[in-house]
């Protein structure tokens, strides 16, 4: 995602920008990430901050259906000329020299997003998953082996069989 200085210098105020999640290589995304950006001036350069939402499809760890999430992050950046700032090495801080015309800020958007997608994914906390033995969505419906053995109980048989 690029924002040229022309942009940058007119002051954005909470001003909205759609880019293709495929740009920014996001996976399970769906088609658009939508930003809200504001820009101050600063003494270096720019401050760039706003929200970042974003639609994934996850699906669940135990059932395996599909859901969809949205995921609301920050962003902060600042954009600056000033070298020794940039070698402090904070992954939020871009260099942006005079001569630059434009700032990729992609690879920030790919980070703040990747790092608020969840770790589990449940599609609900009463979540039942999928039967053991059958396979079934238990979600959706009764199968009929918890009615017969559980897998332990079944176990427990064929010890007494041996
Ligand atoms: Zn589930
Ligand atoms: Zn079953």
């Amino acid at each position: 995602m690029k924002l040229y200085r022309t942009e940058l210098d007119s002051g954005l105020n909470k001003k909205q920008f759609l880019v293709k999640s495929d740009s920014l290589g996001i996976k399970n995304a769906k088609d658009r990430v939508k930003c809200v950006l504001s820009c101050d001036k600063t003494s270096t350069g720019y401050r760039l901050y706003g929200k970042v939402f974003c639609d994934i499809k996850l699906s669940c760890d135990r059932c395996l259906s599909e859901n969809e999430k949205q995921i609301k992050t920050t962003l902060n950046i600042l954009l600056t000329n000033d070298r020794d700032i940039v070698r402090e090495n904070n992954a939020d801080i871009v260099m942006f020299t005079i001569s630059d015309d434009f700032v990729d800020i992609s690879s920030i958007l790919h980070d703040v997003i990747e790092l608020e997608k969840p770790i589990k994914s449940l599609c609900g906390d009463d979540c039942k998953g999928i039967c053991p033995s059958c396979g079934i969505d238990l979600n959706l419906n009764q199968c009929r082996c918890k009615n017969n053995f559980s897998i332990n109980e079944f176990d427990k048989l064929k010890d007494l069989i041996k």
